[in-house]
């Protein structure tokens, strides 16, 4: 079972001629809603991957739709809480030439209560996985409880948080990120990826693939990235973190997890949307890239 301690967005999209200047209001020519943050994103795709996922986070009152769509693509949400704040959002203005602007507010996310992260932990069990990422609050004491009951901690450093990646280093047994990411962690710290205090790092390389470093042994590994046409990128990382875990909960190796998790990310990313549109495990398998 992977145990997700995760954000849970709606993402509303609008529609602009251009974007809003200071004080102007501006009708949208098009309004969409769809189901985001990097919490439900990778729970989405892990449990798409053919993994028991379980959701331990938060939605508002505004957010039972999401938590009803998450229950659709497999994830459990038995653990994801009704708090009385809002949902955690994005809206995300687009003009007529695709350049965006994005509000984020965390709500619900940010305001996780330890209480119920002991209650849902309670039912982990040794060889489960848990992954956490920085738009909720509790990450450390998530990770804590994940250890001791002897689940392998996953942290996927993103969005980047200097604070928030001090506090997780010496807890994780696998770092995910993406390259702008290394590269932030690595000015932070002054340590080379591959000196980092955790077991396993895996850094997603955009259409430039992935590099897996074993920092155990010091060897490193490049995998290439699916050629796709990409039409739209988001959620990518999520997709293949999820699918990566889905992997090694189904007992694959490394070596045999990252091309699959690299093959579902491409698929992806020639589909609009995030969560909605990461794919099936079968659709992945049959799926043969151009
Ligand atoms: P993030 O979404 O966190 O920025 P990346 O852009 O590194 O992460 O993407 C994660 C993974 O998704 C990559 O390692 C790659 O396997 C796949 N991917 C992303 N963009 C493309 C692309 N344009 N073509 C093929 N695969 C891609």
């Amino acid at each position: 079972t992977i145990w997700c301690l995760g954000s849970v967005n709606a993402d509303h999209f609008y529609r602009l001629p251009h974007l809003p200047a200071p004080g102007e209001t501006l009708a949208a020519s098009d309004y969409s809603r769809g189901l985001g943050g990097k919490g439900a994103n990778m729970a989405v795709a892990a449990a798409r991957g053919g993994a028991p996922v379980e959701l331990v986070g938060a939605v508002g009152p505004d957010g039972l739709w999401m938590k009803a769509r998450l229950a659709d693509y497999g994830v459990s949400v038995r653990h994801l809480a009704e708090s009385a704040e809002a949902s955690g959002h994005a809206i995300i203005s687009v003009d007529a030439a695709g350049e965006n602007q994005i509000t984020i507010y965390g709500g619900a996310n940010r305001a996780l209560e330890p209480a119920r992260i002991d209650t849902a932990f309670a039912e982990a069990r040794e060889g489960d996985i848990f992954v956490c990422q920085n738009e909720t609050n509790l990450q450390r004491a998530g990770a804590d409880i994940a250890r001791s009951r002897g689940l392998r901690v996953v942290y996927a450093a993103a969005p980047f948080e200097v604070e928030a990646v001090r506090k997780m280093l010496d807890v994780a047994d696998l770092l995910v990120l993406n390259a702008v990411e290394a590269r932030q962690l690595q000015e932070a710290t002054g340590l080379a990826p591959e000196a980092l205090p955790v077991a396993g790092i895996v850094i997603t390389l955009g259409a430039d693939g992935v590099r897996w470093i074993d920092t155990k042994t010091g060897q490193s590994r490049d995998f290439p990235a699916v050629a796709v046409t990409a039409v739209d990128t988001t959620g990518a990382g999520d997709t293949f973190t999820g699918y990566l875990l889905a992997g090694l909960d189904r007992g694959l190796s490394m070596e045999a997890a990252i091309p699959l998790a690299a093959k579902a990310a491409a698929l992806k990313v020639t589909r609009r949307g995030t969560a909605d549109a990461i794919p099936s495990l079968s659709e992945v398998e049959t799926w043969a890239p151009p």
